[in-house]
């Protein structure tokens, strides 16, 4: 899926194809312009999300799919998501898989329980992540 377009970026045009839904409902858009180089952004589809306004993902659903073998250690978890560098790649989310308990808390306040954590390192890792969640880049 791609097509010439003038990059929303740059200005400059370039082919543009869009990659992985992020956790905020939004989607990665890269452009590969002539010159070689690459513009990656976020952007967020305002029409379908307003179709989808009445139709809400029951929880129950995603917190179903949330859980699943980690790619990591091969024992189940729940996923999670945090933006690891906020500043200089804002559209990057990095995942992990949250396992059991334990024990202990985290945090000034310890109010925060403490649980074993895989992080993804590697971008096979990563997708199984965004393929369980339905957030590949290959399905539109
Ligand atoms: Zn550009
Ligand atoms: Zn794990």
């Amino acid at each position: 899926m791609s097509e010439t377009t003038s990059c929303l970026k740059c200005g400059k045009p370039g082919t543009e194809s869009s990659g992985e839904l992020t956790p905020d409902k939004g989607r990665v858009i890269k452009v590969n312009h002539s010159d070689g180089t690459i513009c990656e952004f976020v952007e967020y589809d305002s029409i379908s999300t307003f179709l989808d306004r009445g139709k809400r993902t029951p929880d129950l659903e995603l917190k179903k799919k949330k859980i699943m073998k980690c790619p990591v250690c091969g024992e189940k978890g729940r996923v999670g998501n945090y933006r690891r560098n906020k500043n200089k790649k804002f559209y990057k989310w990095s995942y992990l898989i949250v396992h059991e308990e334990i024990g202990g808390f985290w945090g000034k306040n310890k109010k925060v329980k403490r649980v074993r954590r895989c992080y993804m390192k590697t971008e096979d890792q990563t997708n199984q992540i965004l393929k369980r969640l339905g957030r590949s880049g290959d399905k539109v």
